[in-house]
């Protein structure tokens, strides 16, 4: 629970962006919150794709207070090893020749591929559009919710940035019809994870990435919530087999701490002056070696097998439940349907959920479960979820 005091303070001082759970947490450990009155609830959320290695990892703990105590900031007028340490390692794991910028947020991950594919396409002498997906979603920066696609919330901020056109993901006819006028880039996530954990299907993607080459459009993938071994691989576009121009990280790669990623081919990022693009805090000592310890850790944990294997066990155990359908996704990223005849919205189950059983699922729109949990939950932990869901599937089928 959050206290009434919580609750009145919050209503008092924050903008009313978000429409909050009655729920505060001020301690967690694992894959489990605590909230103020000592309630354990189990997190199959990850603070949104965000806490992979869990809550409060002692190891991370380490490293805040080690480095804390070292150098947090210095800005990007100096070099600092860790930044370089960081960069090293995200581009090695990418098996090609790439170059990064270190920025805090997705959105600003994006907002660098953005600003990055159009100083490549001006500098040919070319300009286009940006072809992204209806349904996508690519943060809440002016250009990132203009690249997004939802036309209502773009519309919200008119003027609309332009130089993005929207077509519906899987559908190859409106996809040809974009390339039929001048394209820069098509950016898309290979998992659309706020629109429910829906996968672009192979064939679509195979005709994009020719759609790219034939036409000289550069293909950018949004791994802002498929990265970091969500997906079961430290880079979700290597399950696709694919080689993206530029790709962008963010969530995971600092466990909670503010750091994200843009990395783009060498070629391409030279399209990059000194002075075009910048940031004041990104990739400093601190942020730096936070994510460096994470993908260590990711590493000593052999997390990206973890996510495989228990994505599969959680699928399998969700298969023989009534009433779910459409069981989608890779490793511990996962999306689920409810079936008609339970006769509730998913934002209810997600409810019930939440107040009877104490676990933090979620439900991005009426009809899905969205399920991105810590990649260190255990079985047990899967095995709880699941025996929560049956029971709250056998009270909604009998009521
Ligand atoms: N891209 C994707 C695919 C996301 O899921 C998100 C956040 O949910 C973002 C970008 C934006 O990230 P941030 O909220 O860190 O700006």
């Amino acid at each position: 629970m959050a206290t009434a005091t919580s609750i009145e303070r919050d209503a008092r001082y924050s903008m009313p962006t978000f429409a909050r759970y009655p729920l505060s947490f001020v301690s967690g450990s694992g894959a489990i919150l605590r909230d103020e009155e000592g309630i354990e609830y189990l997190d199959l959320l990850a603070g949104i794709a965000v806490n992979s290695l869990g809550h409060a990892h002692p190891e991370l703990a380490k490293v805040y207070a080690e480095q804390g105590a070292k150098l947090v900031h210095i800005s990007n007028l100096y070099h600092n090893p860790e930044r370089i340490d960081l960069e090293e390692k995200l581009v090695s794991a990418s098996g090609q020749d790439m170059k990064v910028f270190l920025s805090n947020s997705g959105a600003e991950a994006n907002e660098c591929a953005i600003k990055l594919a159009r100083r490549w396409a001006d500098k040919q002498g070319r300009s286009g559009d940006i072809v992204t997906l209806k349904r996508s979603f690519h943060g809440r920066t002016l250009a990132t919710t203009a690249a997004t696609g939802n036309a209502l919330k773009a519309a919200l901020y008119e003027p609309v940035m332009p130089g993005f056109k929207h077509i519906e993901a899987n559908n190859i006819a409106e996809l040809e019809a974009a390339f039929n006028e001048p394209v820069i880039a098509f950016m898309a996530e290979l998992i659309l994870g706020e629109a429910g954990v829906y996968e672009l299907d192979q064939d679509f993607l195979k005709r994009a990435l020719e759609l790219c080459k034939e036409k000289g459009a550069l293909l950018i993938i949004d791994e802002v919530q498929t990265g970091i071994a969500r997906t079961g691989s430290l880079y979700a576009h290597k399950l696709f087999d694919i080689e993206p121009d530029i790709f962008t990280l963010g969530k995971a790669l600092g466990n909670g701490f503010p750091i994200a990623a843009t990395l783009a081919k060498k070629e391409i990022a030279s399209a990059f002056e000194p002075g075009d693009h910048g940031t004041t805090m990104g990739g400093n000592p601190l942020g730096s070696a936070i994510a460096l310890r994470v993908l260590e850790l990711m590493d000593e944990l052999d997390l990206c097998a973890r996510a495989e294997a228990l994505g599969t066990f959680l699928v399998t155990q969700l298969a023989e439940l009534e009433g779910i359908a459409n069981i989608r996704g890779k490793g511990l990223m996962r999306g689920f349907s409810l079936a008609p005849e339970l006769g509730i919205s998913s934002k209810e189950l997600a409810n019930q959920l939440m107040t009877e059983h104490h676990i933090l699922v979620n439900a991005p729109n009426d009809k899905d479960i969205r399920l991105l949990p810590p990649l260190i939950v255990s079985e047990t932990e899967i095995t709880r979820f699941i025996e929560a869901l049956k029971t709250c599937i056998r009270k909604d089928l009998d009521e």
